[in-house]
C-alpha cells in the first residue's frame, strides 16, 4: 500500500473543536483522518492504538460509499500568493471584547501573519456542487485519486441535505463535503472529457 500523509485531512490550527479530529482516528480494521469537512479512510496502521475519544459512528460515515462513474479530477491551476486573513482582517492579532474586556492574543488561523493562502478562500463548482479548491487540491494529492461522478450532490438548496462527494484513491476511500456558498474568488470546473 501506498504511503498517504494524513496530516493534510486532520483538523489544525484551532479550527476545531473536537480534539480527536487533531489526528488519525484507529477504529477496528481502520485508520480515518478527517477535519468535519474531508474524510479519509485506510486499512488500518500497523500498531496503531485504539483512538478511544472518537465516537464508534465516525466510522459509519464511509458505510453507503459510492464508487458510481469514477473519473478524473477537473483539471485546475490553483491561484498562487497570499491574501489578508479573513479572521483578523490582517493585523494578525485576535482581539476580544468580553464585556468590555479586551483581550489580545495571536490569530491562529494565519499564526500572527496576517496573510493566509489566496488557495484556502478559493472554490470551485463542479456540476452545481461548489467545493473548497484547497480541498480538492488536498485529493488530487492522493496516488490516483478518481471521484464518483454518478454520487454528485449537485447545488445547494435550502431545507435539502447535501450528501458529500465522494472519491477513491489508490489505498483508500474518502468524500468531501460541498460548501453551501462560494468564496470571492471562484472557478467554473469541469469533469476531464465532459463538453463544458
Ligand atoms: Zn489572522
Amino acid at each position: 500500500m501506498p504511503h498517504i500523509d494524513l496530516q493534510p485531512f486532520c483538523g489544525d490550527h484551532g479550527l476545531i473543536v473536537r480534539d480527536y479530529l487533531s489526528r488519525p482516528i484507529h477504529i477496528g480494521p481502520w485508520t480515518i483522518a478527517t477535519n468535519g469537512h474531508i474524510a479519509i479512510r485506510i486499512p488500518r496502521l500497523p500498531d496503531a492504538a485504539d483512538t478511544l475519544t472518537a465516537p464508534a459512528s465516525i466510522a459509519t460515515i464511509f458505510d453507503s460509499h459510492s464508487t458510481e462513474d469514477l473519473g478524473e479530477l477537473p483539471l485546475f491551476t490553483p491561484p498562487a500568493g497570499s491574501c489578508d486573513c479573513a479572521d483578523c482582517g490582517g493585523t494578525g492579532e485576535d482581539i476580544e471584547d468580553d464585556y468590555g474586556r479586551i483581550t489580545t492574543s495571536t490569530c491562529e488561523r494565519c499564526a500572527g501573519t496576517g496573510k493566509i493562502p489566496l488557495l484556502h478562500v478559493t472554490s470551485v463548482e463542479i456540476s452545481g456542487a461548489i467545493l473548497a479548491a484547497r480541498y480538492l487540491e488536498i485529493i488530487r494529492a492522493l496516488p490516483f485519486p478518481k471521484l464518483a461522478y454518478g454520487h454528485w450532490p449537485g447545488a445547494y438548496e435550502p431545507g435539502r441535505d447535501q450528501h458529500p462527494v465522494h472519491f477513491i484513491f489508490d489505498g483508500g476511500i474518502g468524500q468531501l463535503m460541498p460548501m453551501r456558498y462560494a468564496h470571492d474568488t471562484h472557478f467554473n470546473l469541469v469533469r476531464p472529457g465532459v463538453a463544458a
